[in-house]
């Protein structure tokens, strides 16, 4: 067989336990492939503290390493909560510090675990491979010289029959500045590699069976989808299945590369193909996702229609606070604009709205700006809604049996969801309750 790249999720090198079943499992799988490439999330030494952690942890001092480890986390996290205004990127920057911190000495160890059972390995900085633009936040590979250096820098490994084991997350500018990839950044990685070094396949392990028909942590009965298409699961995981995230899998979407979803506690389970265009890709509703933490603001007033660009402003006002619109819905009226965005950013989105339409507002074009916290989106995915009569009909039917209010319903960019919203306390019934009428009896 040809080109293999594996990744392997934070939960998957987390504990002795994981790390031994992630070892296992490249050893399983290295001789039937000719080359093969592991990504783990993780994290090189960008400053002495943490180069002098990671040795503690390979030197087996875990109390050391755990020390080292809170007080970086501690000095980041001090430096963020006094320095960054948003909310929303406050909370971000933790979380993608936290990742960091938490893989750095994955590789590594993963690598000398495998030289232990002789298997030639290497671990690799992905920074000395991952080439991206400086938006810290939101870092874009630049394909061209990322794949230079890849080629560069793993094929001559691979060549010699070694297997490279490359940090997953991060990579750095041209002037080599570390960048985090975000949010399923390892995935991202993995994905990259397997464009850039032509890959057969890519695999993903993580701790659940494969891509679920609902998030198993909310409902007992889901189930493993065997086969999903490149569109499907984009929705999905735009739409909260955190096993995926949508822009990761863009480099293997453009060159067709097939990816598993596996797991790395259950390895023998197939677990979820991704391909282009699955055979059995029509008819149904694949899986039912849910977005939690999210606010509703709405904007109101009779005046409104006579005053045109309120709406581009009301978003452009949005924009400039770097908080993303996850949906933007028709209320009752047409005299509203309503948009959904994550709830801890919905003080500082009010005031920005407010000061925009600061006039509207004084000559009561617009009566108010308000919010409703707390919701959460609910969406149905699955190519077959668009060939499907009298889904959604029974969607809205599960929903009304169970006594759940819908609060609004938005209407996605793409033909293969349908989603609306709910108040929390209703998020879990709504969940299961679609998952049983659509899925389950599907
Ligand atoms: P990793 O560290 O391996 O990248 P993640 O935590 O990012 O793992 O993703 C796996 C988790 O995603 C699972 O543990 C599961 O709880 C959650 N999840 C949410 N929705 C789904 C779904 N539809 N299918 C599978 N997993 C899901
Ligand atoms: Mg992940």
């Amino acid at each position: 067989m040809g080109t293999l790249v594996m990744k392997f999720g934070g939960t998957s090198v987390g504990s002795v336990e994981a790390l031994t079943s992630a070892v296992d499992i490249v050893m399983q799988y290295k001789d039937e492939w000719q080359r093969l490439v592991v990504v783990v999330s993780a994290m090189a030494g960008v400053t002495n503290a943490l180069i002098e952690a990671a040795r503690s942890a390979e030197r087996g001092d875990a109390e050391r390493y755990k020390q080292i480890h809170t007080e970086l986390l501690e000095r980041h996290g001090d430096v963020i909560e006094t320095l960054v205004k948003s909310a929303e990127v406050r909370q971000s920057l933790l979380a993608q510090v936290e990742e960091m911190l938490e893989g750095f000495a994955n590789a590594r160890v993963v690598a000398a675990l495998l030289r232990e059972r002789s298997a030639e390995s290497e671990a690799v900085d992905a920074t000395q491979l991952i080439v991206t633009d400086d938006r810290f936040q939101d870092a874009v590979p630049k394909r061209e010289v990322t794949c230079k250096l890849v080629r560069k820098h793993l094929e001559p490994l691979l060549k010699k029959g070694l297997i490279p084991v490359v940090t997953g997350f991060i990579a750095a500018t041209e002037d080599g500045a570390t960048t985090p990839l975000g949010r399923g950044g390892s995935d991202y990685t993995a994905a990259i590699l397997g464009d850039c070094l032509d890959a057969d396949e890519v695999w993903t392990w993580t701790d659940v069976d494969g891509v679920m028909s609902a998030d198993p942590r909310l409902v007992a009965g889901a189930r493993v989808i065997p086969k999903l298409s490149y569109n499907e699961v984009s929705e999905l995981a735009y739409f909260g299945a955190r096993v995926l995230h949508p822009k990761t899998i863009r480099p293997i979407v453009e060159r067709g590369i097939p990816l598993w979803v596996k797991n790395t506690f259950n390895p023998e389970v197939p677990g979820t193909l991704v391909v282009a265009d699955p055979k059995n890709g029509n008819g149904n509703i694949k899986a039912v996702t849910a977005i939690e933490n999210l606010s509703m603001i709405t904007v109101q007033g009779m005046g409104m229609l006579g005053v045109p660009g309120i709406a581009a402003r009301t978003f452009a006002a949005v924009a400039r606070q770097g908080v993303s619109v996850l949906m933007i819905s028709q209320a009752s009226s047409e005299q509203s604009i309503c948009f959904i965005i994550p709830m801890e950013a919905v003080a500082q989105v009010m005031a920005a709205v407010e000061d925009e339409l600061a006039v509207e507002l004084a000559r009561r074009d617009v009566d108010k700006v308000w919010s409703m916290d707390d919701v959460v989106i609910v969406s149905a995915v699955g190519a077959g809604l668009r060939s499907t009569p009298g889904i959604a009909a029974r969607i809205f039917g599960a929903l009304g049996r169970a006594q759940i209010n819908v609060v609004a319903i938005a209407q996605g960019s793409s033909e293969c969801s349908l989603s609306f919203l709910v108040g929390a306390g209703d998020a879990a019934q709504a969940v299961q309750s679609i998952h049983e009428e659509v899925i389950v009896n599907g």
